[in-house]
């Protein structure tokens, strides 16, 4: 096996229309336990769009956790002792 390095260049997509293939879930809400239909492109949802209105963004609550406290120094002690094998 030989491996070598290539150049890839940048490039911009630009903005186009696409056709996605949606479909409507009949199904119940998790949440508010109403039965509800939605259209979507992934897989089954979850939740109705009064629940969960599309478009939010899904990071509202996911923030990056801090490093916390001094990063660890990953120490690999080579006192484990592997099976030898011989
Ligand atoms: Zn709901």
């Amino acid at each position: 096996m030989s491996s070598k390095e290539i150049q890839v260049k940048e490039y911009t997509v630009r903005a186009h229309k696409r056709q996605i293939h949606t479909r409507v879930f009949n199904f119940v809400c998790k949440q508010c336990d109403q039965s509800t239909s939605r259209e979507t492109y992934g897989p089954r949802p979850l939740y109705c769009e009064t629940c969960r209105p599309p478009g939010t963004p899904k990071k509202s609550q996911v923030t990056a956790p801090a490093k916390k406290g001094k990063p660890r120094a990953k120490v690999y002690r080579s006192d484990v002792d592997f099976q030898k094998s011989s």
